[in-house]
Formats: structure tokens, C-alpha cells, sequence
């Protein structure tokens, strides 16, 4: 199998940061700072504070109102960050508020989201995913990878560091003629968010299925369907989402670990 199974990587992962953990001899201290009530992030938000408490970090959620203004978000932040080791701003906010602003007020060494640009830390997802493509001893080296979606948050960093690890990267997009990249790649990273969107049929090599979309059914998919075709695809619930949460969760470990040094 070229893709390894995520399930068991993940317990694997979650025993060493306990692992970690022990031998730090204190818990590391995360704080997850929430403006307003947007459903989809409350679900997050319960799964991060669910990891952190299996692994042995303690984590705090900071809910503020979505009236709360840049100006009061900002010296929040700025008095948080203190008693943290990472400190996390959980997206969307709503539109008054600038993520830049708000990540801007956690210094790069507590931003274990890996926004800025200058962070300590890579960002979640392009972690996940790079780690775990190191599991299944999947080298980049030489290899052509086509990433679908440029965004900021996945398809962009993911580029940067598949391009560190010496693998060629095209980073396609809504005006790009898939087609033609993907005839002979050798890894596939659909990050597109709109489900039935990549035939696996049709491709000729593993893929990394980042979506997260619901379909006419409300059911939960990623991005890929006729997914029996695949030469291997990671699955959609229980795949990248699994990592992602992973990778949060090494960040905090490791910025603690970086605060004892
Ligand atoms: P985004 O909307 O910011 O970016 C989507 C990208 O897809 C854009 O760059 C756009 O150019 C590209 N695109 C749109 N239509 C296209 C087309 N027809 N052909 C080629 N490219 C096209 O989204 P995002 O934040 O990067 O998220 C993408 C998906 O991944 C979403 O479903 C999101 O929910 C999911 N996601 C999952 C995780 C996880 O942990 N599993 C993390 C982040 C995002």
C-alpha cells in the first residue's frame, strides 16, 4: 500500500506527544480564542479541546462576542499570549475583524497555527500532510506533485515546503487545464472544497483529499468521488482532518519544548 493507515498513524502520533509530554514534566498550555458563534468553528473548537485533553496539554477556550472590536481583540491577545505556550485565533472571524490583526498579536514563537510569516511553526494542514507522507516513506525528492487550490492557509504553504523536500510542485487553480497536469504526476493534493470535484478514475497516482465539503445529502465528503479507482486516496471523514489536528497538537508540544530550552 503507498498510503499508509491514518487511524493508526494518529495513535501512534498522539502516544509520542504523551511521550513528550512526560518528559517535559509540565503540561503545555494552549489558548483558543473564539469571536462569535459560528457553528462549524464550535465543532472544531470541542475537537481541539477533546485532542489536547487526551494527550495531557491544557487547553483554554476564550469566547468573546462577535461585536468585540480589532482595537479590544488585539489587547486580549497581547495579555493571553503570557500565560501560553501557543496561542490560536479560531477562523472565520467575522468581517470586521482582520486575521492579520489578530494573528499579528501572537509573537512567532506562540503562533502554532503557523500564520505568519515569520511563525515558528508550519501550518496545520501542509504539516499534517508532510509528515505523514514521511510515514508512509513516500520520498519527494524528483517526484512531480500537482496541488489543486492555492490558498493561503493549505495549497500555498503546502507548495513551499514540498518544494524545500525537492519535489516539483504545480500549484493549479481554477483557470488551470488540470487535465494535462494531472496525466503524469506522481502525487495529487485535491484541496479545491467542492465535493464530486476530482474524478480518482482518472488519475493515475495516490492522492491527498484535503476537502471538507457536504453533499446534497448533508453528508460529509472531501473532494474526490469514485474514490474504489484510486490507486490510493486518503479518506473523507478520517483523513487529512485527523492529521491537521495532529499536527496542532505537535506545535504546542514542541513550543513548549522550545520555551524550556
Ligand atoms: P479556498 O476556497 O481558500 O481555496 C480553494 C482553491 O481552489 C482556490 O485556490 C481556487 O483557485 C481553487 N479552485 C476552485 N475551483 C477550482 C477549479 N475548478 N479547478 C482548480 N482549482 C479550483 O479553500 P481552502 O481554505 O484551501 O480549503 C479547501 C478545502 O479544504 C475546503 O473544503 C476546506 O474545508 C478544506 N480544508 C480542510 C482541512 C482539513 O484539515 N481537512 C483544512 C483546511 C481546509
Amino acid at each position: 500500500m503507498i498510503l499508509k493507515d491514518i487511524k493508526s498513524y494518529v495513535k501512534e502520533l498522539k502516544e509520542s506527544y504523551k511521550i513528550r509530554i512526560a518528559a517535559l514534566g509540565e503540561a503545555p498550555k494552549l489558548a483558543i480564542v473564539q469571536v462569535g458563534n459560528v457553528e462549524a468553528s464550535n465543532r472544531y473548537i470541542k475537537n481541539k479541546v477533546k485532542d489536547c485533553e487526551e494527550v495531557g496539554i491544557q487547553a483554554h477556550v476564550y469566547a468573546y462576542p462577535d461585536n468585540i472590536t480589532e482595537w479590544e481583540l488585539d489587547d486580549e491577545l497581547i495579555h493571553l499570549e503570557e500565560f501560553y505556550d501557543g496561542v490560536i485565533v479560531q477562523l472565520p472571524l467575522p468581517s470586521h475583524i482582520r486575521s492579520s490583526i489578530a494573528t499579528a498579536a501572537i509573537p512567532a514563537h506562540k503562533d502554532v497555527d503557523g500564520f505568519r510569516t515569520d511563525s515558528c511553526f508550519d501550518p496545520a494542514t501542509p504539516k499534517g500532510i508532510m509528515d505523514y507522507l514521511r510515514y508512509c516513506n513516500f520520498n519527494l525528492v524528483g517526484k512531480d506533485v500537482v496541488i489543486i487550490g492555492r490558498s493561503e492557509i493549505v495549497g500555498k504553504p503546502l507548495a513551499r515546503l514540498m518544494l524545500a523536500a525537492d519535489a516539483t510542485v504545480t500549484l493549479c487553480h481554477s483557470k488551470s487545464k488540470l487535465d494535462k497536469h494531472l496525466k503524469n504526476c506522481d502525487l495529487v493534493v485535491a484541496a479545491v472544497g467542492k465535493p464530486h470535484f476530482l474524478d480518482c478514475s482518472e488519475v493515475n497516482a495516490p492522492i491527498i483529499d484535503v476537502g471538507i465539503n457536504f453533499d446534497e445529502n448533508g453528508k460529509l465528503v472531501g473532494d474526490c468521488y469514485n474514490t474504489d479507482y484510486a490507486k490510493a486516496v486518503t479518506p473523507v471523514p478520517g483523513g487529512v482532518g485527523l492529521l491537521t489536528r495532529c499536527a496542532l497538537l505537535d506545535n504546542v508540544v514542541r513550543a513548549k519544548e522550545m520555551r524550556k530550552q
